[in-house]
């Protein structure tokens, strides 16, 4: 078997790393990055550049934004009492889109026997104490309407607990096994404006 430069293995090894992409899709992706101007390819890796200088991760919510702490941290104009908790930085724009004005506290993931993913894994050490030293009157468990992200609001509702603190989740209105990366946006405020105590 021809032996392939181990520059073109790297590149291929590194795509193969991205999220949703196979070994095929590596390779393919790898000989067209090849094949295209080098100015198209060199540009893609100077995008990444660009935004990974440009791009911070918020201290108080974990959100990617140019600043930290973030735009919406930074507003006291926001309802300082209601926190959403999402699993995903993308969920935080879908939220805002629908019009929610309170806080947000970014998981960075969720729970996962499956992929061994832990609460030590996740911002929820920094969520209990956030919420422990802060004068949250809500805290929305909004993860994901299936199996890990349910599980997720569980958990973290059992970590919330001994604090005092109304815990609730979004409404059921949101299809089972959806995301909310998906649902169309009055379905997502109605979800919002619906949210149910969770016991
Ligand atoms: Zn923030």
């Amino acid at each position: 078997m021809a032996t392939r430069d181990h520059s073109i293995e790297n590149l291929i090894e590194r795509l193969n790393r991205l999220p949703g992409v196979g070994p095929k899709t590596a390779e393919r992706l790898a000989f067209h990055l090849l094949r295209v101007a080098a100015d198209e390819a060199l540009g893609l890796a100077r995008a990444i550049e660009l935004a990974r200088q440009a791009v911070k991760t918020c201290s108080r919510c974990f959100q990617l934004d140019a600043c930290d702490p973030c735009a919406i941290c930074a507003d006291a104009t926001r309802d300082q009492g209601m926190l959403l908790v999402v699993e995903d930085p993308r969920e935080v724009a879908r939220f805002e889109d629908v019009g929610y004005r309170g806080l947000y506290h970014v998981l960075q993931g969720r729970l996962s026997q499956l992929e061994g993913i832990r609460p030590e894994d996740l911002t929820t050490g920094a969520l209990v104490a956030r919420v422990a030293g802060g004068a949250f009157t809500e805290v929305c468990l909004a993860t994901n309407p299936d199996l890990e992200g349910e599980g997720t609001a569980r958990v973290l509702a059992e970590q919330l607990a001994p604090l005092g603190v109304r815990v609730t989740r979004l409404a059921r209105g949101l299809p089972a096994g959806s995301s909310i990366a998906q649902v169309s946006s009055s379905i997502l405020a109605d979800a919002i404006e619906g949210r149910r105590p969770l016991s």
